[in-house]
């Protein structure tokens, strides 16, 4: 028997919303519990009612996080969820303004670019001691890590 496929209809933040081409009913996929990553995907899954396997494909997640969030509000304002549409509006907002301070402080900081325009980590000296993604990934980190314990520190100090 060939295995169908069917187009994800709607895609979230957190979850996946497609028919499933044998049975025709709706699946709610979780990106984290359910498919294990909240990469866009493209995968083969199993109904959650005729329990059939069949490709999905198609998912809408934007590159940008921020944009996973609006995609909810129309869901949520349809099930006159305000509270949930006014949060989720907040975390697109907060999102897009964390996006912004990384883009500001590292991805368009000369400080962080080797002269072929590369990301790097340099040392104290200025010697770069690493390069590309892996760099990329390490200076974001140390920099949230950085700035959660400063407002952790700050926080004590009024509690
Ligand atoms: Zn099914």
């Amino acid at each position: 028997m060939k295995k169908l496929s069917a187009k994800i209809k709607e895609a979230t933040y957190e979850n996946v919303f497609v028919e499933c081409p044998y049975c025709k009913k709706e699946n709610i996929y979780n990106r984290v519990s359910d498919l294990g990553t909240i990469m866009p995907i493209s995968m083969d899954v199993f109904c959650e009612h005729c329990k059939k396997m069949f490709w999905m494909t198609g998912d809408l997640a934007p590159y940008a996080r921020y944009r996973w969030f609006m995609y909810d509000l129309h869901r949520l304002k349809n099930n006159k969820s305000y509270g949930l549409y006014i949060l989720a509006l907040c975390q697109a907002c907060e999102i897009f303004m964390s996006q912004a301070i990384i883009n500001k402080l590292f991805d368009k900081n000369a400080k962080y670019r080797d002269e072929e325009g590369r990301f790097c980590e340099k040392d104290a000296s200025g010697a770069i001691i690493n390069v590309g993604a892996e760099a990329y990934n390490k200076v974001v980190e140390e920099f949230y890590e950085n700035t959660l314990t400063s407002v952790v520190r700050l926080t004590d100090l009024y509690i």
